[in-house]
């Protein structure tokens, strides 16, 4: 039985009411299952309140992203020492928001990651190619490039406490699901690219997969091998939406 684990990204939206009812909803209805984690990942000033709300429970909390400078004259930036200090456990690293609308390299996503790797949290690396890029046959190659990235800064020892989150743009907030067979081409070509350099870390790394993942479709996409679950984005804002996504886990 594998691990199965399930993020909700909430990214710019809620508010300290309407936050505090997701959380109570979803703590009130958790999976009894433990091999089932869930983790949740608020905007930056909810983090600490999050983390007081979830003590005590199974349920993990994480950052969207983080600074890859560790303190001083970086303003409006927010250290993964910060993070920790507050109870993250987890940081989201490279999502395709942060690529494509706030200009984050692979090569400064691989220093992110670093820095988070080095403050003993999770890096939650988020890999994933454009329609373009899907239909002109790249799908492969800028993940792959997207992975080379973080292996050429941190080695592949540095994916030993990692998960990475296969999610093609063309499916995130849209509706378009990719297929359990296209997604799981793709976890299958990052577990083997892993495997080539270290077959230990490539059998235990979670490949988490995100874009339109709903109550409805999660169980057909978590079936396949190599999908250790999901990175949610809409269907994590509303706890009946997320529940159903964990149930859909726990049922595995
Ligand atoms: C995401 O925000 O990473 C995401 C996958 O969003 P959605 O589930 O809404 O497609």
């Amino acid at each position: 039985m594998r691990d199965i684990l399930v993020a909700g990204n909430w990214k710019m939206n809620g508010d300290s009411a309407s936050n505090s009812a997701l959380l109570a909803g979803i703590l009130a209805g958790m999976p009894d299952s433990e091999r089932v984690r869930l983790l949740v990942c608020p905007p930056f000033p909810y983090l600490a309140a999050t983390a007081h709300q979830v003590t005590g429970s199974r349920l993990a909390l994480g950052a969207q992203t983080a600074s890859e400078h560790a303190a001083g004259a970086y303003t409006g930036e927010v250290s993964v020492a910060m993070l920790a200090d507050i109870g993250c456990e987890y940081v989201i690293v490279g999502h395709s928001e942060r690529r494509s609308l706030f200009g984050e390299s692979s090569s400064a996503v691989a220093t992110k990651f670093e820095a988070v790797t080095a403050a003993g949290l999770t890096p939650i690396l988020c890999v994933g190619e454009s329609l373009d890029e899907r239909e002109a046959g790249a799908t492969e190659s800028i993940i792959g490039e997207q992975l080379d990235a973080v292996l050429q800064q941190v080695g592949v020892a540095g994916l030993s406490n990692a998960v990475i989150a296969y999610e093609p743009v063309w499916a995130i907030g849209t509706g378009k699901t990719a297929t359990p067979e296209q997604a799981q081409q793709v976890h299958r070509y990052i577990r083997e690219k892993i495997a080539a350099l270290d077959a230990d870390i490539a059998a235990k790394i979670l490949l988490l997969y995100g874009g339109s993942v709903k109550g409805d479709n999660a169980a057909g996409l978590f079936s396949m091998p190599d999908i250790d679950g999901g990175l949610i984005g809409g269907a994590s804002l509303q706890a009946d939406d997320f529940l159903a996504i964990a149930n859909a886990a726990a049922s595995i």
